[in-house]
């Protein structure tokens, strides 16, 4: 059982506002595992106060980024020395199989802060443009004090997408996590006291969408971060749009995997189907659609079926585990509702379409695959975030694009070809923000977030440091030299 009744405020474990606590229950044995403070509007304002001064009077603004990226580094060390307590801590929150909590979880995260230390070392902050008359010193200055919203589904990763980059940039930040996984944040905060990040600069604050609310629209907050639904997404735009305020999106997706007619179907279904039900399926870039050529389409939907069938569902802290619980009962019956759906609007289930028979316990939805499926069935347009895939039929390459971005939704894609030239020249016709050939992976060197639906801005690459950064032109009379 994992309890703490501090706030993290400002780098001080602090009292919280109020007696609420947000308890925390494991997906598989449905019994208590945590329990932590609820953060209020109160707290939300002592953060945002430590985050002013840090940032107005505090050392990190004016901290070389050499310094920023020594104490990035120190972060890293932190982190990967607790890799495995990290690992075992979200698992036990949301249900993620151990295997994805070492590596999508616990391991990605330890990338992000790597890439940022290593990018803080060389990024242009300030360089100086030769100008019409004398010149012009272009300055990279951190964007203030950021807003951090993340989901439950990678709970550390998103925030170090929003955390790494605001730190090598020089901000402050103060982190919101989900209500359903505010444990592991925990962990961070003890690695971030060890790491000597200066006081004020970091404060973590698990809460509701209330507080969240409060804390995007506070008049001390200069950026927000968001992670989560394209609902949400909506209204916290919405909130910054009034006042101006910069804002990164990162939302949903329903991303299609491309099998051309020349792939190798004993190599390539297997990691397809990885893509597609990686985190028991609740994955922003998860490959739900399927889309397979009618001129193999048999052969397709039997080996799909094959896989997907073989899937070992069970308890998510055994390595050998493939498919765990959903995050919540909610989350289970909203999975149902689209099965129940795709059933009905006449796809043809093929495998799975219901609750597994062997637990009395835990909110597990049978991996899942419908084949005949129409793209514009509901199942085909909307983000089920569960064990849920799709297979549908095309004919031509051009019609495989064609379904691939009749989408309102525009985050990532794959391509699977035994010829690699093709498989990029299609990539190149998807309109998502990331694309795959021939296998699944994200670059932590390149840009990623949505086009269309799927968000506004990026995280990654040197553009995710830029979103925690406000270009500055000081223009230099003839015979200055910066
Ligand atoms: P959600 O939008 O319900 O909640 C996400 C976070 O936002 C939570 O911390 C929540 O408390 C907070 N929140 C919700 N409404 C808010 C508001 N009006 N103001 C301020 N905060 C608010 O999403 P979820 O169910 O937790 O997560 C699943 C969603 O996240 C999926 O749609 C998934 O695709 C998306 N996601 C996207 C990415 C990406 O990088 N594109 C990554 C992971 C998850």
């Amino acid at each position: 059982m994992f309890e703490r009744d501090t706030l993290y405020i400002g780098g001080s474990h602090e009292k919280p506002s109020s007696s609420d606590m947000i308890d925390v229950y494991s997906p598989f044995t449905e019994e208590r595992v945590g329990r932590v403070p609820e953060a209020h509007e109160a707290d939300v304002d002592r953060a945002v106060t430590a985050a002013r001064h840090a940032f107005e009077e505090g050392p990190w603004a004016r901290s070389t980024p050499a310094e920023r990226a020594d104490v990035l580094d120190k972060l890293l060390l932190g982190l990967q020395m607790r890799s495995g307590d990290i690992a075992s801590l979200i698992s036990s929150e949301m249900g993620c199989p151990m295997s994805f909590a070492h590596a999508g979880q616990a391991f990605a995260t330890t990338m992000v802060v790597e890439f940022y230390a290593q990018l803080a070392r060389t990024f242009p902050f300030e360089e100086t443009r030769p100008s019409m008359v004398g010149s012009a010193l272009v300055r990279q200055e951190p964007v203030g004090v950021a807003a951090a919203i993340v989901p439950w589904n990678v709970p550390l990763f998103t925030i170090m997408l929003k955390l790494a980059p605001a730190l090598a940039a020089g901000c402050s930040i103060v982190i919101k996590p989900a209500p359903e996984t505010p444990l592991d944040a925990y962990l961070l905060a003890d690695v971030l006291d060890e790491a000597g990040v200066p006081k004020g600069v970091v404060s973590i604050l698990p809460g509701g969408r209330q507080m969240g609310e409060y804390l995007v629209t506070h008049p001390g907050i200069d950026k927000v971060g968001f992670t989560g639904s394209t609902a949400a997404g909506r209204k916290i735009a919405a909130l910054c749009g009034e006042r101006l305020r910069r804002v990164t999106l990162e939302l949903g997706g329903k991303s299609a995997a491309i099998v051309c007619d020349d792939a190798d179907f004993n190599e390539v279904i297997a990691p397809i189907v990885g893509a597609g039900t990686m985190n028991n399926g609740q994955a922003c870039v998860a490959q739900t659609r399927i889309l397979l050529p009618k001129s193999r389409y048999k052969e397709g939907v039997e080996a799909l079926a094959a896989a997907v069938g073989a899937l070992k569902v069970g308890d998510p802290s055994d390595f050998s585990t493939e498919i765990g619980p959903l995050v919540a009962e909610r989350q289970r019956d909203r999975v149902l509702g689209y099965v129940a759906k795709g059933k009905a609007e006449g796809a043809r289930c093929v495998v799975g379409g219901g609750r597994p028979k062997d637990f009395a316990k835990g909110y597990f939805v049978e991996p899942t695959l419908f084949a005949d499926v129409d793209n514009k069935m509901t199942v085909a347009q909307e983000e089920i975030f569960g064990p849920v895939l799709c297979a549908i039929p095309y004919e031509t390459e051009a019609d495989a694009i064609r379904i691939a971005n009749d989408s309102e939704y525009g985050l990532s894609g794959s391509v699977w070809t035994s010829d690699p030239k093709r498989g990029i020249e299609i990539a190149r016709r998807i309109r998502t923000g990331t694309h795959n050939v021939n296998f699944f992976m994200m670059a932590m060197t390149g840009p990623f977030g949505g086009f269309k639906n799927s968000g506004l801005g990026r995280e990654l690459g040197p553009e995710g440091l830029r979103a925690y950064l406000e270009p500055k032109t000081i223009c230099l009379a003839p015979g200055i030299e910066p």
